[in-house]
């Protein structure tokens, strides 16, 4: 797992990293920020909704909805795929990386090592596709989960 130091510098980087895309820190929007920062889970935009809602009540569900999509258009949070179909999201860290899900608390481990790269390129060659990106899951229960049975 990547070392963060702290919220308020996870914080500052998406500020700069929305000011530098010409968008504007609005209170929605950082309330949006304050209620997925720090969160090691996946969630679906009710869940922010219902969070930010504590420090920002006027916040409109379609606000969400926008500010989780500019996120992940930054490249700050990236979508889970559930099983059932529903939308959520997740704090993205690395450039190359994927997730490990628990189906019962939802914790979400990122994690690098991945055997999918030489198949890609394999891939590429035979169908002359440029292939840009690629996406995986896996889906189980964590220690914690398992312990508590
Ligand atoms: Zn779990
Ligand atoms: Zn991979």
């Amino acid at each position: 797992m990547p070392e963060l130091n702290g919220e308020e510098q996870q914080k500052t980087r998406w500020l700069d990293q929305l000011k530098a895309h010409g968008y504007r820190m609005t209170r929605p929007r950082q309330a949006v920020v304050e209620a997925i920062l720090g969160d090691p889970t996946h969630w679906r935009p009710e869940q922010v909704f219902e969070r930010a809602r504590r420090t920002y009540p006027n916040l409109g569900l379609v606000t969400v909805y926008r500010t989780l999509e500019l996120l992940q258009k930054l490249g700050l949070i990236r979508r889970v795929h559930m099983e059932r179909g529903c939308r959520s999201y997740t704090l993205a860290s690395q450039e190359h990386s994927h997730q490990l899900i628990c189906r019962d608390c939802g914790r979400v481990e990122e994690f690098s090592e991945c055997d999918l790269l030489e198949t890609v390129e394999r891939l590429a060659k035979r169908t002359g596709y440029s292939i840009e990106a690629h996406w995986l899951e896996l889906l189980g229960r964590c220690p914690a989960c398992l312990v508590a049975g």
